[in-house]
């Protein structure tokens, strides 16, 4: 029977959160020695482990049919592939940075000055389309020490909280794009393995979907019900149960995080009473 052959990163910031993500969608990895390649226990899945850099080549050549990693990657890379899904974590943004007692005037700041990155094609395109000539110090890590020893003006980076670069002195200028970690699929799969993809998609999806959101069962008077089911829309609507208290009912509903406390306090004020809120693994629509 085909395989999909999927390609994550061996070891790094990725590798974690990929392996989770298959886990997640019910599928068995074991790799405890730390392999290049493993099959899945109970999905017909063989597992790639690369760096990061190399997964957009394998994928472009077909000797992995999809892979996991930073949309970053997907674009300094240039490979021709496509990006199936946004997988919603390693959020991270490439910023322009100076040092930090330089006075920032705008993107004309950098006209002529000397950048260090490891996204040269990035860097070369964002400046080529303003129209701002730069000089491009393409390095392969540690890329905010390039200012600290007189190797460039500035650097671009990724960065997450901004601690690496006040460590370093730096500031940030400018961001350019927003990265989070994709899936990319090779551009020409068989019928077989497209359908091995979609099934994971599927997978995937309802594991998004459950993600920032909670189950929440209220008990409430029948009278204030209308109120209750306005502000619960649910999936599809909230459930309504008779609790053997005659004069209230139980509902079952959906909430975002995002709104959580806002809902809850609203729901309180309603007249709800014994609120449970459960975390919801999967959900799919
Ligand atoms: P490899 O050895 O596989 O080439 P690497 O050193 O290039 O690894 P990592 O530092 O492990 O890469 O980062 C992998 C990806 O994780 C990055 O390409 C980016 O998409 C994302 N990432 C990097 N730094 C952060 C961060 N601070 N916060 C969130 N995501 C990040
Ligand atoms: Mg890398």
């Amino acid at each position: 029977m085909d395989k999909i052959k999927i390609a994550i990163q061996k070891s790094g910031r990725l590798s974690e959160k990929s392996l989770e993500l298959l886990t997640e969608c019910g599928i068995k990895v074991s790799n405890g020695d730390r392999k290049l390649k493993t099959t899945a226990r109970n999905f017909p899945m063989e597992i790639l482990f690369l760096r990061d850099d190399d997964i957009p080549q394998y994928v472009e050549q077909g000797v992995a049919d999809i892979g996991i990693l930073g949309e970053n990657e997907v674009w300094e890379k240039e490979k021709d592939v496509t990006v199936v899904e946004k997988l919603g974590f390693s959020n991270c943004r490439l910023s322009l940075a100076i040092p930090r007692e330089e006075v920032y005037t705008g993107l004309d700041y950098f006209r002529g000055k000397r950048i260090a990155t490891s996204y040269p094609k990035i860097l070369g395109k964002f400046f080529r389309e303003k129209g701002i000539e730069v000089k491009i110090e393409e390095l392969g890590g540690s890329v905010e020490i390039a200012t600290g020893i007189g190797l460039a003006d500035g650097i671009f980076d990724i960065v997450s909280t901004g601690s690496t670069l006040i460590m370093n002195g730096l500031k940030e200028a400018e961001t350019i794009l927003r990265s989070e970690a994709v899936l990319i699929s090779h551009k020409n799969l068989t019928p077989a393995i497209s359908l091995l993809l979609d099934q994971l998609l599927f997978r995937i999806k309802a594991y998004k979907e459950g993600q920032g959101k909670k189950y929440v069962l209220l008990n409430a008077p029948n009278a204030v019900l209308p109120d209750i089911v306005r502000l619960l829309p649910g999936m599809r609507s909230p459930s309504i149960l008779p609790l053997a208290d005659e004069g209230w009912s139980s509902v079952h509903s959906v909430i975002c995080d995002d709104d959580f406390w806002e809902v809850i306090d609203e729901l309180k004020r309603m007249g709800a009473e014994g609120i449970l809120v459960i975390p919801i693994e999967k959900m799919i629509l």
